[in-house]
């Protein structure tokens, strides 16, 4: 009965620190975060142990440091002319690349560079291939008015699940592009990323939402133009199943409910091929000739990882990230089909709940704490390396800080439990150790104990305590009258009215065979004697049921003593208590001596 309610106790507060820790967004906020940081950590082992290598088709021309400091040096300002872009695209092209990307923005005409946007929006006519970005924010109308975008450049998208929605990357502005780009080529995808809390950036929106209308990430385009010459698949809607999971030409990508996707990571900065603006513009130019590289078939991404262009991101894997990079990792992503699936939080709950029952069972079963311990410490671990595992081989997210929690609560909450059984145990041996199993009064080594301690407590508190022996009246005779059961039910009447005649902190002990005693604390003598005058009348009166639905009455003799009157110490008090005794029986019995 203890047990189970101490099991029910466990068990219930377990579920509320459960409930508790799910529904307080704080908490439950901290533990993401945590969790974060273990995907990370998970991330950068794998991309460590080289398991996860980066696309060969995708090549980065970068405004590195150096070509930054070029294009001050030969054009005196930073952004580069337009028209050289034209010029360097133009040279790209002529090694039929299969695709051109800026993850730079071309925003407003400079009235004096009106020409030379000119080349660059003719690129867009030219090539089929060439694509640019642009980028949605929650600007004032006070700045600018949210422009209209052209139809061509949305996407229908189809949600079916609940979980997702786009509330998080829904903005009222933009920032439009040059009109001549904008309104002839529909090249243009949208580059917002999608932060965690800690400002490191796992996640990336597929589609961000602008009056009323889906836009497809860059990458996204870029990834689907890949998918067309390469895989010839045409992908015309997107649709997102109940189950979170957008699917097109064999992808699919469970999206978080902000409506992202967590992204694979390859490396840490740098791990695409970079071929430095300023090579590019020397070879359009002909200031050099060997520039040492091929764009055939290349995904050819233009970007900046110049510290003074800041377009610098932190991902699980590198705390200096190119925003550039994040494209490319994207496609790459879309090219492997390798996007990260979390598991759904109730499956969390529920492999966590798993190893908590399992860590309970060892820390119940099990001799030892330390032991224990060491088993559920083994568990968790096993738990967390498959978890790491089923991330490098199936990238899926299976969370390990809810099972720690639920681990630990586990073990602590059923070693609690375990100490609180144990302590009642003791309890029970105890009682067991100082009880008379037939009368349940207190044993003969209690009743010893118990007046060294009166005499002790009543020296120091220069107090007063009595004692009474009883001894029942010819119970020789009664056993042989009506046998040992009935003599054993008479025994245990009389105990039980012994102890219903005196008060709670008297007490009533079987000091052997038939004889019982009553240590009184604090009283004195006359009281002590009228007490005893008392039960005997009482026990004389009382009509005993006996075995075989037979009836009898028996008597006692009481002996009383008190300390200090009577003696200096507990045998002395013991012995003028049974002389007293003794005298009653002499004097014809049923009485107080
Ligand atoms: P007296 O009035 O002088 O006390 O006579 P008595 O027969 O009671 O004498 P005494 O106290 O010496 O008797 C002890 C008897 O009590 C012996 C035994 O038969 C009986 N007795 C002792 N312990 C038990 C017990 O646990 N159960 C039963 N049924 N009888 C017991
Ligand atoms: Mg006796
Ligand atoms: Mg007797």
């Amino acid at each position: 009965m203890f047990k189970k309610i101490c099991y029910t106790l466990g068990l219930a507060v377990f579920f509320l620190l459960v409930v508790l820790s799910i529904k307080n967004a704080n908490l439950s906020g901290f533990i993401d975060m945590v969790e974060n940081k273990t995907f990370d950590l998970r991330q950068t082992i794998m991309v460590n142990s080289g398991v996860k290598k980066a696309s060969e088709d995708i090549v980065i021309v970068v405004v590195d440091d150096a070509s930054y400091e070029y294009i001050l040096d030969n054009y005196g300002e930073w952004p580069l002319p337009r028209d050289i872009y034209a010029k360097i695209v133009d040279y790209i092209e002529t090694q039929s690349p299969r695709i051109v990307a800026f993850d730079l923005m071309f925003v407003k005409s400079l009235k004096s560079a009106n020409q030379a946007d000119k080349a660059l929006a003719d690129l867009f006519k030219k090539y089929g291939n060439v694509y640019t970005a642009m980028n949605l924010d929650n600007q004032s109308e006070d700045l600018r008015t949210p422009p209209k975008l052209p139809e061509a450049l949305a996407v229908n998208v189809k949600n079916y699940s609940n979980d997702v929605n786009f509330d998080a990357l829904t903005f009222t502005n933009c920032r439009a592009i040059i009109d001549d780009i904008l309104n002839y080529s529909s090249n243009i995808g949208f580059i917002n990323v999608s932060r965690s809390d800690d400002g490191i950036l796992r996640t990336m929106p597929v589609f961000v939402k602008y009056q009323d209308k889906f836009y497809p990430q860059l990458a996204l385009k870029v990834g689907m133009e890949y998918l067309r010459q390469v895989e010839g698949i045409n992908v015309d809607n997107f649709e997102i199943d109940a189950n979170s999971v957008l699917s097109f030409g064999g992808r699919n990508i469970l999206l978080q409910k902000d409506g992202s996707a967590i992204l694979n990571w390859y490396g840490p900065a740098g791990t695409y091929t970079q071929i430095p603006l300023y090579k590019l513009i020397k070879a359009v130019n002909h200031e050099q000739t060997d520039l040492d590289y091929n764009f055939h078939n290349k995904i050819v991404y233009f970007g900046t990882t110049a510290a003074s262009l800041f377009d610098i991101k932190s991902v699980p894997t590198d705390k200096i990230y190119p925003g550039v990079e994040i494209q490319a990792t994207y496609v790459n992503n879309l090219i492997d089909n390798n996007f990260i699936s979390k598991v759904e939080r109730f499956s969390t709950i529920v492999i966590s709940l798993i190893l908590a029952f399992i860590i309970g069972t060892i820390v119940l079963r099990s001799k030892s704490a330390v032991y224990a311990a060491l088993v559920s410490l083994g568990i968790y671990f096993i738990y967390v390396l498959s978890a790491y595992y089923v991330m490098r081989f199936g990238n899926v997210w299976f969370e390990v800080i809810y099972p720690l929690i639920f681990s630990m609560l586990a073990f602590i909450g059923t070693l609690i439990v375990k100490y609180l059984i144990k302590s009642r145990d003791f309890e029970y041996q105890y009682k067991l150790a100082t009880t008379d199993g037939l009368t349940e009064l207190y044993n003969h080594r209690y009743f010893q104990e118990q007046m060294l301690r009166q005499v002790e407590q009543a020296k120091r508190y220069e107090s007063d305590f009595s004692l009474i022996i009883i001894d029942i009246d010819h119970f020789k005779n009664f056993n042989d009258t009506f046998g040992h059961q009935s003599g054993d039910a008479v025994l245990r009447q009389v105990a039980l009215t012994l102890k219903r005649s005196v008060r709670a902190t008297d007490i009533v002990c079987r000091y052997g065979g038939e004889e019982m005693s009553i240590i009184l604390p604090n009283i004195g003598k006359d009281e002590a004697y009228s007490t005893a005058e008392k039960i005997c009348k009482r026990v004389a009166e009382k009509t005993y049921r006996l075995s075989g639905n037979r009836e009898s009455n028996v008597t006692i003799s009481l002996g009383v003593a008190t300390y200090p009157y009577d003696g200096s110490d507990a045998a002395a008090i013991i012995e003028s208590a049974d002389k007293r005794l003794y005298a009653a029986k002499n004097n014809g019995r049923n009485q107080v001596g």
